[in-house]
C-alpha cells in the first residue's frame, strides 16, 4: 500500500508532455529524433512511478526527470562497440581488441571499405579471382611455407585442420597441452567438433617420444602440437619437439607404404596450433622468445596455425600454413567458406604482412612490436609525460602523482613468463579513491580508459598508451572524476 508521502509524490510526478518542454529534454530534440526522446522520457518517468511504488521517496521535480531522461537518451546513442585507452599495461589485450592495426593496414582496410575492390577479381586474367590469393604470397615469403589460407580466427583454421584431416581418424596429442585459451577455446571440444577421435599420451608434466610411438596406429591421421600459450609446466617436465614428431610420422609413413598401403592413403601429418605465432623472433625476451612460425616449419611440420591480432599484430585471423597440396584440400573445404575472412580483414592483414618485409619498418609500425620491444627507459619519459599531461589538468591535493616501475604482460596467451619492465603513472588518492574512479573513468567515459588497480592507488601504464591524444584523455577523465568528488 503506498503511503500518504508516495501517494503525494506520484500525483507530483511531471506529465511527459511537461519534460519534454524542459530546457534540458529541448537540447536533445534539437539532435535527436522525436519519436526516441518521447520513448526515453517515458522511460524516465515510468522509472521514477515505480521507484515511488516500491516506497523510495524520489526527487520528481520536472529538472530531475529532464536529467534521467537526458542520460537514458545520450546512452542510448552512444556506440556499444568504441574506443578505449588500454593504460593496464597488458598489450595483447583481449578483452580490448587485441592489436590496435598499423596505420597502413588501417588505411587499407578504409580504402576497401567505402567502395568496390578486387576481393575476387583477377585484373590480370580479367576473370574472377580468389580471396585467398591476396595474402597467401606475402605469407609465403614470410615463412618459407610453400602455401597459406587465411580464415576467421585461428579456433578456426585449428577446426578446419582437424576436420579435414583427422576427421574419422585419430589426432595423437600430448596430456600436457591439452589446454583451454581464453574465452572458451578448449583443444577436447573443438576435436570433438571435428569429429576427429583424440588419442592422448604421456602425462600432464611428462611426455616422451616413446609415448606418441605407442599411440601410432593404422587410424592415426596425426600428431598434434598445441602451444601451451597461456600456461607453463615448472619443474620436472618433458615434452617432444617437432623434430622428434617428425621422425616418427615419417618412419610410421614408410612403416605402412613398406606394409603395401595402397597408393594415395593418407599419410601421418604432423600439425602444430602455434597460438601466437611469431613471424619475427623478438630476441629481446631471449629464452623466453615465442618459437617463429618459420623455425617450426624448418623443423618439420606439415601444417602450422596461428592468428592474426596476437604477436603478428594484425587483425582478427586464423592463417594455416603448409604444403600446396594440403592447402588445397583446406581451400576446398566447404568450412574454408563458412569461416573465410572480409574485404576489410584481409586489407589489413596484407598491408601488415607487407611491414614484415622490411623488420625494421615492422618493429616501427606494427603497435603490437613497438610496444613489446619499447626499452624502459622510453617507457619511462613517457610515464613523465603522462604524469606532467594529468598533472597539469587536476587542481592540487587531490592526488599525488608518481611514476613508478612496473611489470607489464604482452597478454594473448604469449610469453606468460616474461615479465616486461614498464613505468606507470600511479595515482594516490587524497580526494575520492581508486575504485570510484576507476568506475568513473570505465562507465561514465565516451573513450574508456582501462588502467589497474594495486593496493589504494590507480596504475596508469605508459607502455600500452598510444600517444599524446590518449593522454589528454586520461587527463580529462581524471580532472572529471575530482570535479565530481568536489573538494
Ligand atoms: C589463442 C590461441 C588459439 C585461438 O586463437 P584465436 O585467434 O583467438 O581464435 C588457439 N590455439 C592456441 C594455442 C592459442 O594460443
Amino acid at each position: 500500500m503506498p503511503t500518504e508521502a508516495s501517494r503525494e509524490l506520484l500525483r507530483s510526478l511531471p506529465q511527459v508532455e511537461e519534460v519534454l518542454r524542459a530546457p534540458r529534454v529541448e537540447a536533445l530534440l534539437a539532435d535527436l529524433p522525436r519519436p526516441f526522446v518521447v520513448e526515453t522520457v517515458r522511460n524516465a518517468v515510468d522509472a521514477l512511478r515505480r521507484r515511488i511504488l516500491d516506497g523510495e521517496l524520489c526527487d520528481v521535480s520536472e529538472a530531475r526527470v529532464a536529467e534521467d531522461a537526458a542520460v537514458r537518451a545520450l546512452a542510448l546513442t552512444r556506440p556499444s562497440l568504441r574506443r578505449v585507452v588500454n593504460a593496464s599495461g597488458v598489450i595483447v589485450h583481449t578483452n580490448l581488441g587485441r592489436s590496435p592495426l598499423a596505420p597502413t593496414a588501417v588505411k587499407a582496410a578504409l580504402d576497401v571499405a567505402g567502395g568496390y575492390s578486387t576481393l575476387e577479381y583477377d585484373t590480370d586474367r580479367m576473370a574472377r579471382g580468389s580471396r585467398h590469393a591476396h595474402c597467401e604470397r606475402l605469407i609465403c615469403a614470410l615463412t618459407g611455407a610453400e602455401a597459406a589460407i587465411a580464415v576467421n580466427n585461428n579456433a578456426a583454421a585449428v577446426m578446419m585442420v582437424l576436420s579435414e584431416f583427422a576427421g574419422g581418424h585419430e589426432a595423437v596429442v600430448s596430456r600436457g597441452e591439452l589446454v583451454e585459451i581464453g574465452g572458451s577455446f578448449r583443444i577436447p571440444d573443438i576435436m570433438a567438433l571435428s569429429r576427429a577421435a583424440m588419442v592422448e599420451v604421456g602425462t600432464t608434466n611428462k611426455t616422451h617420444e616413446a609415448d606418441y610411438e605407442r599411440a601410432l596406429g593404422p587410424n592415426t591421421a596425426m600428431l598434434l602440437k598445441v602451444h601451451p600459450s597461456n600456461y607453463r609446466l615448472i619443474g620436472f617436465t618433458e615434452s617432444v619437439g617437432v623434430r622428434e614428431l617428425r621422425a616418427l610420422a615419417d618412419a610410421e609413413n614408410a612403416r605402412r607404404k613398406a606394409a603395401g598401403a595402397p597408393a594415395g592413403a593418407p599419410d601421418v601429418l604432423v600439425y602444430e596450433d602455434q597460438g601466437s605465432g611469431a613471424l619475427m623472433r623478438l630476441d629481446a625476451f631471449g629464452a623466453y622468445a615465442e618459437p617463429a612460425v618459420a623455425e617450426s616449419l624448418r623443423a618439420g611440420c606439415d601444417l602450422i596455425s596461428f592468428s592474426g591480432d596476437k604477436l603478428l599484430g594484425g587483425p582478427q585471423a586464423g592463417i594455416v600454413v603448409g604444403a600446396k597440396r594440403h592447402i588445397d584440400r583446406l581451400k576446398a573445404n566447404p568450412l574454408a567458406r563458412a569461416l573465410r575472412l572480409d574485404k576489410m580483414t584481409l586489407a589489413a592483414l596484407e598491408a601488415t604482412l607487407r611491414l614484415y618485409l622490411e623488420p625494421e619498418r615492422a618493429l616501427a609500425e606494427i603497435p603490437t612490436l613497438r610496444m613489446l620491444a619499447e626499452p624502459a627507459e622510453d617507457v619511462r619519459v613517457r610515464a613523465e609525460k603522462l604524469r606532467d599531461t594529468v598533472a597539469a589538468a587536476l587542481p592540487a591535493g587531490c592526488a599525488k602523482l608518481d611514476v613508478v616501475e612496473e611489470v607489464a604482460r604482452a597478454g594473448g596467451g604469449a610469453l606468460p613468463m616474461c615479465d616486461i619492465p614498464t613505468f606507470c603513472v600511479r595515482v594516490a588518492f587524497s580526494r575520492g579513491d581508486a575504485l570510484g574512479c576507476e568506475r568513473h573513468l570505465v562507465s561514465e567515459r565516451a573513450v574508456p580508459v582501462v588502467g589497474r588497480l594495486k593496493k589504494d592507488a590507480l596504475l596508469l601504464d605508459a607502455r600500452t598508451v598510444l600517444g599524446e591524444d590518449e593522454m589528454d584523455e586520461i587527463a580529462a577523465g581524471l580532472a572529471e572524476y575530482f570535479a565530481e568528488v568536489g573538494a
